[in-house]
């Protein structure tokens, strides 16, 4: 990590990616005092800029993450506000959303503001996601109107679903005063129970209790048919089953206001992984079989996945160092989001760079409502410089968040981020 921080730089000879119109173009940037001063070739390089040479690179707004637990408050031992936000610049994430389950959980306007005030001075931008109900415990609507005035950006109960029907219906009701997203995490916890892996061979293989892809299923086909009911903006998080895939499809052909997103896991892994037993791969909701995980690649090629996010969902080596059984759900991924989505789909699903770069950054700044995932004069550089060319084999040691419960550990991922320049700054830059 080098922060040199620098706010007049020229980005020399790189290919850029227009992620809206799809389109890929050889140019140079300036950015003088932050701001994005001019997009064209031949830019000549002046005196105390600084110079990055994108020749052969890949030059793309900065990525936007659209799930992300930070842990912040409550669990700073895990990660805070300013790791996470370092740990996304380090994976060329210029803006993130944060998810709620914190400790106070972000409930109220106070919370709301501790998180915006917080990440003022970090690395990149940070936007909160509010709960829909207090203490996530799925009783009582927040203040909704008064959280999106302090700046939600969306509302979700993550972690958990609203279990109670009639509740949930209420909450879609609402929220269409504000016209912000709810975040869905799809899970029928009486089908899912004390479930440790996906529901299938492998998990009657190795004699551990299943998760059905109906847990998910039974939740998604609900919240579709509320949505249809009430007029809400829905988006369902992690998607991970076929079903799901093919209910979005025919809710967004029937007009239903309904967006996704999958994580790099969901779409790297599937259940055959866990014969190794490796608890960084436990995560909720749990890689799915290999039907399913080729059914979320054909919905990304096919448009109805909307978004790749992460999921990043730090925990201590205590928490993952035990038994399969008690070891947390949950795996980090800012510092894999590109790479490990790059490897997947790009190289291997041959999916072209363009159409990734759109399912990290204007398309999910575009479901938040966000100003983001754009290069533009006049606007605030946020700017990720990429070598597609680059790859190696993920080590525990190479992550800088503070906690290390990576999936991708012992995996080799192409492409690297080789600089980010966040808010602005040249945050960070590969050695
Ligand atoms: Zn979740
Ligand atoms: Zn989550």
């Amino acid at each position: 990590m080098n922060k040199t921080e620098s706010k007049n730089i020229l980005i020399k000879g790189g290919k850029i990616i227009d992620p809206v119109k799809g389109t890929e173009f050889a140019s140079d940037i300036y950015i003088k005092d932050g701001i994005v001063a001019e997009v064209g070739k031949n830019i000549k390089a002046g005196s105390g800029m600084v110079k990055i040479d994108a020749k052969g690179l890949v030059v793309s707004p900065g990525f936007v993450d659209m799930h992300v637990h930070l842990r912040d408050p409550g669990f700073e031992d895990k990660e805070t506000i300013e790791s996470g936000a370092l740990a996304a610049v380090k994976g060329g994430i210029t803006a993130i959303a944060c998810m709620p389950n914190t400790r106070p959980a972000i409930d109220s306007e106070h919370a709301v503001k501790y998180v915006l005030e917080k990440s003022e001075g970090a690395a990149c931008r940070v936007y909160p996601v509010a709960a829909m109900t207090r203490g996530l415990e799925g009783k009582e609507i927040t203040e909704m109107g008064l959280l999106s005035e302090e700046g939600a950006v969306g509302f979700s109960d993550d972690g958990k679903c609203v279990g109670d029907s009639r509740l949930m219906y209420e909450i879609m009701r609402y929220s269409t005063q504000f016209g912000l997203p709810l975040i869905l995490h799809e899970e029928d916890i009486l089908m899912s129970a004390d479930g440790q892996m996906h529901e299938g061979r492998y998990s009657s293989m190795l004699g551990m209790e299943g998760i059905s892809s109906l847990s998910d299923d039974l939740m998604i086909a609900r919240d579709i048919i509320l949505a249809a009911r009430s007029g809400a903006k829905i988006h369902i998080t992690h998607l991970s089953t076929k079903g799901g895939v093919e209910m979005i499809r025919k809710a967004k052909k029937d007009g239903i206001d309904v967006t996704c997103d999958v994580t790099p896991h969901h779409l790297f892994f599937n259940d055959s992984f866990l014969t190794s037993f490796n608890t960084n791969l436990k995560v909720k909701p749990p890689v799915r079989s290999e039907g399913d995980r080729q059914a979320l690649v054909r919905g990304i090629k096919e448009g109805v996945i909307d978004a790749v996010a992460s999921d990043h969902a730090p925990h201590l080596g205590t928490e993952k160092n035990t038994t399969f059984k008690l070891a947390e759900f949950g795996t980090i991924g800012l510092e894999t989001l590109f790479s490990a989505a790059f490897s997947k789909l790009c190289i291997e699903e041959k999916m072209s760079l363009p159409g990734l770069i759109r399912l990290i950054t204007a398309s999910p700044a575009k479901i938040l409502g966000i100003d983001a995932g754009k290069i533009e004069v006049g606007r605030l550089a946020d700017i990720t410089v990429i070598d597609t060319g680059a790859g190696k084999i993920v080590k525990r040691e190479d992550f800088i968040s503070k906690s290390k419960n990576s999936a991708f550990i012992g995996q080799k991922l192409q492409g690297r981020v080789v600089c980010t320049i966040s808010r602005g700054k040249l945050i960070y830059r590969s050695d």
